[in-house]
């Protein structure tokens, strides 16, 4: 364990005075600075965003108050609030003069969200105005962490598309379960296209089914990470979420890159002391299905037969959607010799003379009616669309970013699921110091988190406890959670976020755990903070001004290092 860091104390307990320092936060100074700002613009007239208000106050509090070169803060997190998605701006100080190098982590929002292309448009212009370099916005690095549409919408035509076509893009990383050269990478991918294939034209049959169009919409609802609706043609080909996410893949001059766990940390140009280590998803099949704590070995048997049912459903649902008649006659794939065949067309049912009798005894007595299972198959649709949902989160992009010097770390683990955060136990890297070599494990790196992304937006199974929350040791720590409830409640998510989960990210924080919707903590929340560290605590956490765009100041929190 680092010097710097201090066992936490027992809850209940004050903490002691943080050794790390951060009372002189630039976002306290801008929050300063606001109001001469403020009426800097005003005077300009309107058409200017938030962002670059700040960055505007921020000059002028340097030249008016302070001399030091330094007073942009070493990195800025803003924190959008737009509802249930992910989008993280990271602003890194660069070397003097050089302004900042900026990392953009997944723009999205659920699809059940109201008006999202105004939503996503406000955030896109949002990191439009914080990232402008000259006259044009520059995004060094988008991470695409996970192919679901509360992560990636923003990346869109039909949302902020033709606005992030205005920004320069430096690059783009995904994980290497993305690389089309990686076998296990496109193999999993095949499987996932086959998946959400299968399950498109269960929400359509669903939906063309009398009586089963409630659930063609629950479904749709847990598809709707794919971009898939109830009512969308069976058969239809899946592309929404796909090609948001392959947005920048597919643009010029944008370098793209596959992370993997166990590659040496990256650095960032022009930014000094800073790393940045790959966490996940895990290079092993088994942890990526891995979603609930089972146990192990069975994922990789049940998964296979998961598999040949994914293929299996999905051709009866595109025939119970496309309906009888559309198969009259047409039986290949029929599993019964054609005397046992009964068959439904325009006329009402056919059968042989032999099927007939057992028909009229069997199948239509009114005391065995309670034999039939008709529809009870379909259940397999909802299991296989939980299961995808989860795999799916466990190939995760899962990024910590380490300061060298003051060995505080920002972990963003996307949505990853119990099986990616088991994997990270295992990580070491051996990176130089100033005299040698040094180890550095992940669960060190975990110990001294100061600020934390919380997993799939608080749900039960994406922030492990021992090997997870429990191990953030530092007394800084500062978690986020990117949750809307109206929206999770509607798109019949209950539990998230899970109450058990907050409660403790109250504690490990000392009540600094802010929530997307929930105004910034304060009173009594922060009660058993020292006076010192609520103060460093305000001033490092800003919200923004109101604009014409954002008239209530809601749409993120920004936390500040200095
Ligand atoms: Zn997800
Ligand atoms: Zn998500």
């Amino acid at each position: 364990m680092p010097a710097h860091v201090t066992p936490h104390p027992e809850p209940g307990r004050r903490p002691p005075e943080p050794k790390l320092k951060r009372v002189k936060s630039a976002p306290g100074i801008l929050a300063r600075a606001k109001p001469a700002a403020k009426k800097k613009i005003e005077a300009r007239g309107a058409g200017r965003t938030e962002g670059s208000i700040g960055d505007d106050a921020l000059a002028a509090t340097v030249k008016r108050s302070r001399k030091s070169k330094d007073v942009i803060p070493r990195l800025r997190i803003r924190m959008y609030r737009h509802g249930l998605g992910d989008c993280m701006l990271l602003r890194f100080r660069k070397e003097e003069g050089e302004g900042t190098y900026n990392v953009l982590i997944d723009c999205g929002l659920i699809t059940v969200a109201s008006e999202p292309q105004a939503k996503m448009q406000r955030v896109a212009r949002d990191i439009a105005a914080a990232c402008k370099d000259g006259d044009k916005a520059r995004i060094d690095v988008v991470v695409m962490t996970h192919e679901h549409w509360d992560h990636v919408s923003g990346f869109h035509s039909a949302q902020a598309a033709p606005l992030f076509d205005k920004m320069d893009i430096g690059e783009v990383w995904y994980a290497w379960t993305e690389d089309p050269r990686n076998e296990l990478g496109k193999r999993l991918r095949a499987e996932r296209a086959e998946k959400v294939q299968a399950l498109a034209n269960a929400v359509a049959a669903f939906g063309a089914t009398p009586g089963m169009e409630a659930r063609a919409s629950e479904l749709g609802a847990m598809l709707g990470f794919f971009g898939i609706e109830a009512g969308a043609a069976a058969g239809a080909k899946i592309g929404r979420t796909r090609e948001a996410f392959d947005y920048l893949m597919n643009r010029q001059n944008v370098r793209t890159r596959y992370l993997e766990p166990g590659k040496a940390p990256r650095t960032l140009p022009g930014v000094p002391g800073l790393r940045v280590y790959t966490f996940g998803p895990p290079q092993d099949e088994g942890m990526i299905k891995r979603s609930a704590p089972t146990k192990k070995g069975r994922e990789v048997y049940e998964l296979s037969a998961e598999q040949r049912l994914a293929a299996n459903i999905g051709a009866a649902f595109e025939r119970m959607a496309a309906g009888p008649a559309a198969h009259e006659g047409a039986c290949e794939d029929c599993p019964f010799d054609p005397i046992l065949r009964r068959q439904e067309g325009p006329g009402g049912q056919r059968y042989s003379r032999a099927l007939g009798g057992l028909i009229d005894g069997v199948w239509n007595a009114p005391d065995q009616e309670w034999r039939k299972i008709e529809m009870d198959w379909t259940q397999a649709a909802e299991t296989l669309a939980l299961n995808l949902d989860s795999h799916t989160n466990n190939t995760c992009l899962v990024l910590a970013f380490e300061f060298t010097d003051t060995g505080e770390v920002m972990l963003f683990p996307a949505d990853a699921q119990v099986g990616n955060w088991l994997s990270w136990q295992d990580l070491r890297w051996t990176v130089k110091t100033a005299t040698g070599t040094q180890e550095v494990s992940a669960p060190d790196l975990i110990a001294r988190t100061v600020f934390y992304k919380v997993g799939h937006h608080g749900s039960h199974n994406a922030t492990l406890r021992t090997l997870g929350l429990e191990q953030m040791t530092s007394e800084d720590l500062v978690a986020f959670i990117p949750v809307c409830k109206e929206e999770a409640k509607k798109n019949r998510w209950m539990g998230m976020p899970f109450n058990p989960l907050v409660k403790r990210l109250g504690e490990k924080t000392f009540g600094r755990l802010l929530v997307a919707d929930e105004p910034k903590p304060d009173g009594e929340q922060l009660g058993r903070l020292t006076p010192a560290a609520l103060k460093r605590f305000d001033k490092s956490v800003t919200t923004p001004e109101p604009t014409a765009d954002d008239p209530d100041g809601n749409l993120w929190f920004e936390l500040g290092f200095e």
